[in-house]
This record gives structure tokens, sequence and C-alpha cells, in this order.
């Protein structure tokens, strides 16, 4: 297979997630193909893994500069691993071998001044521009489908932008790349015994600036819920020029500037770097798997620890649809993941409290396996505790992408979908979104299947809710049948969230695939400031066109369905 690349990176599998020699283990395949084997009116068999020569790319519709030449790629493997994201929609196109959109050149700038030259070249010539950090948008975000108003694309790379440049001990920050992957933004943090400790799901294969460009929702479940919280100063390239926000603990100085940042979805410009507020690594844990006998009580014990004060660094309640699809405990009992760490203090009043909590709604738990998850990380208790429920259901969460993926190639649809919901409101709003996503299931595959649900986040006033969708698609609708199906199934989705009241994204962004939803969320009065904010920074409307806001005067409109 043709891997020629101008990537530095380790290989990644163009097609979906992991790096290109990463396969299933046994003991996996075995467990996917018996939840296969479950699926009712059968699977079919497993498309084969897509090579670069499957695809017949046209050529670049403009020609590169040669100034640019050795940073600016047009090999096929470089335009196919930036033709999409890595949602589902994305991999089952990458396995239909439908790639209509595939950028024109990818860039790999090594600094500013090369990114500059790259945005003028793009104006010059009306290209649209794509920033990509990991490409792990699950919404669209990256894919070059940016209408017919523009001579070509190119998909703008951070790879290089890859060093913690920066660290201020004293007051606990540091200026980062942008397109610092997780891992190697924690490994260059470590030895100065600090951490972001921003874990997104995506966390291996994603960066800082996308993280930040889509206001990640990180592992915290309370609190510093997603970047935002950690963000001190950013630093934007633009079309128009370069804007540094001043790194300041706080300012009331008018609108937030890195408020405007935030959420741009790469329709402003690039952030290039921030500096980031840091933390020490924690010294002190305890976790509780917690069951309950029905969903509502476990819903009021969550509400009553959001509402404590408590601030636990995870509590997370699955469902029952959730437990039984994560093979978590009994695979039955709703059941809460409760958490809590510290560089400071030991955990155990927290966690206390926290139990009283839940045993006043009924919630029951093991209370030696809560004594040895606070014993030492290094020590035998502590490992035996990472064997059990939270243990399962944090190595299952791991390797979901891996899963979904085997998956698609025998033409099942596993996607997920998230929301926010006022307590007052969360009742009949889980209720219906279930049964319309289930209804719209059973419409488009001839079966019923569960839609399971857990919070990832819990504030006071409210859950973000994350519901996970399996639809099978019988053994001859292979992957195009299977994306036509998801395209209603999506519209469903975004649909029930609105209709009822959620927000559009709570932390997977806008994209292309939520624009809709997000214009019925957000009032138009707001949409055309935040239009007139983007021709400041981008007068010429390149930055990445059809995510977010519609581009004034090359229209891409919006894909996919209606709402209903
Ligand atoms: C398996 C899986 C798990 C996930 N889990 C989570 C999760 O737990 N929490 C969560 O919030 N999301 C999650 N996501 C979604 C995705 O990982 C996040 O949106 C993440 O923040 C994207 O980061 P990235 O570096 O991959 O950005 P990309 O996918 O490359 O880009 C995302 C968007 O940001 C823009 N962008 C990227 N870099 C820059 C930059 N430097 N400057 C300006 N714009 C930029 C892009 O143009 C695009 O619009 C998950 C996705 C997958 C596939």
């Amino acid at each position: 297979m043709s891997t020629a690349t101008l990537s530095r990176r380790p290989l990644r599998r163009f097609w979906g997630w992991g790096l290109a020699d990463e396969a299933l283990g046994d003991d996996e395949r075995r467990l996917v193909q018996g939840l296969l084997a479950q699926l009712p009116g059968g699977v079919a068999d497993a498309v084969a893994e897509p090579r670069v020569e499957d695809f017949a790319l046209p050529p670049p519709r403009v020609p590169r500069p040669e100034a640019l030449a050795h940073c600016v790629s047009g090999l096929a493997h470089d335009r196919l691993s930036h033709a999409y994201g890595k949602s589902y929609a994305d991999l089952a196109r990458m396995l239909m071998r439908h790639v209509p959109h595939a950028p024109d050149w990818v860039a790999y700038p090594a600094d500013e001044d090369e990114l500059i030259r790259v945005l003028e070249w793009a104006g010059r010539e009306q290209l649209a521009v794509v920033p990509y950090g990991g490409g792990s948008s699950v919404v669209g975000g990256v894919e070059p489908d940016v209408g017919d108003g523009w001579r070509g694309s190119v998909t703008v790379d951070l790879e290089r932008f890859d060093r913690v440049r920066q660290v201020d001990p004293t007051s606990r920050s540091a200026l980062i790349d942008a397109g610092c992957y997780g891992p190697d933004l924690e490994a260059q943090l470590r030895p100065h015994g600090l951490t972001l400790r921003h874990y997104p799901q995506s966390f291996r294969f994603s960066t800082l600036g996308g993280w930040i460009a889509t206001r990640a929702g990180g592992h915290y479940a309370t609190q510093a819920t997603r970047i935002d919280a950690f963000v001190q100063a950013t630093r934007l390239v633009t079309p128009a020029g370069v804007v540094q926000k001043r790194r300041l603990p706080g300012s009331g100085a008018g609108p937030s500037v890195d408020g405007l940042v935030l959420g741009s979805e790469g329709s402003f410009g690039i952030v290039t770097q921030a500096w980031m507020r840091l933390q020490p690594r924690p010294r002190y844990r305890a976790s509780a798997a917690v069951r309950f006998a029905a969903l509502a009580p476990a819903v009021a014990a969550v509400r009553a620890i959001a509402q404590s004060g408590l601030q636990p660094a995870n509590c997370r309640l699955l469902d029952s649809a959730e437990v039984a699809f994560a093979g978590v405990g009994d695979r039955r009992s709703p059941t809460l993941v409760l958490g809590f760490e510290s560089a400071d203090h030991p955990l155990q009043a927290w966690m206390a409290r926290a139990l009283e909590l839940v045993a006043d709604h009924g919630g029951r738990f093991d209370a030696d396996a809560v004594q040895r998850s606070m014993a030492p990380a290094d020590s035998a208790e502590a490992a035996e505790h990472r064997q059990g429920a939270a243990g399962q259901w944090r190595d299952a969460f791991l390797r979901m992408p891996y899963w979904r993926d085997e998956a698609a190639r025998h033409g099942v649809i596993l996607d997920t979908f998230e929301t926010a919901i006022t307590w007052d409101r969360f009742d009949a709003f889980y209720a219906a979104v279930r049964e319309e996503v289930g209804d719209a299931i059973r419409r488009v595959t001839g079966h019923p299947m569960p839609v399971s649900c857990r919070f990832t986040h819990v504030y006071p006033d409210g859950p973000a809710l994350y519901f996970t969708v399996v639809a099978a698609t019988g053994t001859q609708a292979g992957p195009a049948g299977a994306w036509a199906r998801w395209r209603e199934i999506k519209a469903a989705c975004n649909a029930a969230v609105v209709r009822h009241g959620g927000t559009s994204t709570h932390h997977h962004a806008v994209g292309r695939d939520h624009r809709r939803a997000y214009e019925a969320e957000v009032p138009a009065l707001l949409r055309a400031a935040l239009a007139a904010a983007k021709a400041q920074f981008d007068p010429q409307g390149l930055m990445n066109p059809g995510v977010l806001l519609e581009p004034q005067g090359r229209p891409v409109g919006i894909r996919g369905g209606t709402l209903g």
C-alpha cells in the first residue's frame, strides 16, 4: 500500500481510528463478533479495509508555489487522511471508497511565518483553508466540503507545532503549541511535575488547538469540565493579522477575547499556541462503583452530589442499557462511577460524604473496594481495584473506537450524540429523546434497538447526556446502505435534542453536521454578530467555510436532514 507522506508523525490509519499497524487482539475480535452475533437481522460480511490504491483522487486543481513545496503535500495518503474526521459517517464513506472532497493540498507549516505564507497563498488563489489538529472531529469539522465558491482547498495540519515552549512553575502555567497531541503534551510537562489533566476520550489522537477550537470536554465531571477552564491566553493567526491575548488569571475588560477563540472551530483563524493553566499531578485518589435498582433514584443521587459542592472528578452515571452495552458490573443495574482526586489532601472525607448521599437514594457499593481505591497507586490493592466496575468501564471506553471500526465493516452503525439539559426537564427529555431516536432506528432498520445513555459531566443545574446508538442494517445493505440509514437516524437525533430543549452539542462542537440544530438553538442576531466578527478576522471568508456559520458571498448550505 502506498504510504508516502510528508507527515512526521507515526503513520495513522487513514480511514479509521488508531495507528496503521494496530489491530484488534484475538480476544477483542471475539468480543466484537459476539456482540454483532446478538444483533437482530444478522450482519454483513466484513468489507475489506480500504487501501490508498482503492481511491482515484483528481489532481490538485491549483498548483502549489515552489517556495512552499517542502511543506505542502499532494500525496495521496496525505490527502486521504485529511479528507474526513473520525465520525461514523466518515468511516462509512471511507469503507464505500467515497471521497468527493479530499483537500487539493495538505500543508504542514513549521512555524507561524510559514503558516502566514500558506494563508497568503490561499487568499491569492481563492483556496478554502481547513485547520486540522488530530482530525478527530465527529461533526464534519475537518472535511473540506466547502461548496463551489472556491478554486480548491488546503488543509493546514498543525503537527509541527508540537512543543511545550515555556513553563512558569510560579503561576503554574505553560505556553504550549497548538499541534501537541495529548500524550506528547503530558510527556513534556511530566518532568516539571505538572499536568494539564484534560483527557477527552480522543486524547491520544487530538490536539490542544483542536480542544480549544471545539471547547472539548475532558474527564473532569464537575467544575473544570471543558478545556475553557484551563485556558489562560490564546494566540490566533487570522488572514487579517495575529490576535495575542494578554496572560492574566482573570480580567473583566470587556467581552472575553479567549471566549471568541474558544469554540470558533477554525472559522476565524488558526490557534498556534496557548498559555494553559496546569496542576500538580494527583497523589490521592478515591473511587467507587455504585449500583442502583432503578434510574430515578440514581439521577436523584447524582443531582445531590452535583449540588453538594463536593466536586468529584468523576461522576458518570450509566443507565441500564449502557452498562449492558459496556459490559459493566451485573450488566443490568444503573451504575454510578464516582471518583475524587487531589494533589494536596487525602479524600476520605469527600468520598464518605458522597457515599452518604448515594446511600440516601438506595445506592449500593462495596465499601472494601472503595477503601482499596484509596491505596497508593502502585499497591496491589489499587491494582485489584482497577479490575472492578470502574476499571471495566474505562477499558471499554478507550477501546470503543476500535470496536466501532470493526462493527462498521459489517454494516453496523455505532454512533454517539451528546447534549445537556437542566434537572427540572431531565425525566421528560431523557424519555422523549430515547423514544424518538429508538423509533427512527426501528423505522430505518426494521428492528428495535435500545438507545443507551450516560452522564459525562454534571453541573449543579443539570447533566450532560451522552447517548449511544447501535443499529444493525442486515446482511445486504453494505456501507452505502448503512450510511443512508445513518443519515436518517442522525437527523432524528439532532431534531429530538433541539425539539425537547437541549443543546445541539455539549462538547462535540457544531461543525457541519450540527449546523441546522445550532441555528435552531442560537438566536439569529447573535449568529449575525459572530458572522460580523468573522468578516473582520477573515475578510475573504477563507477559513473553514460551512463550519459553524454560513460564509458571506459563497454559500455552502447546510447538509443533513431537517429538524422535523
Ligand atoms: C473516539 C472519539 C472520542 C472523542 N471523545 C471526545 C471527548 O471525550 N470529548 C470531546 O470534547 N470530544 C471528543 N471527541 C471529538 C474530538 O476529539 C474533539 O472535538 C477534539 O477536540 C478535536 O481535536 P482535534 O485536535 O482532533 O481537532 P480536529 O478534529 O483536527 O479539528 C476539530 C475542529 O477544530 C478546528 N481546529 C483544529 N485545530 C485547530 C487550530 N489549531 N486552530 C483553529 N482551529 C482548529 C478544525 O478546523 C475543526 O473544525 C471524540 C472523537 C472521537 C473520534
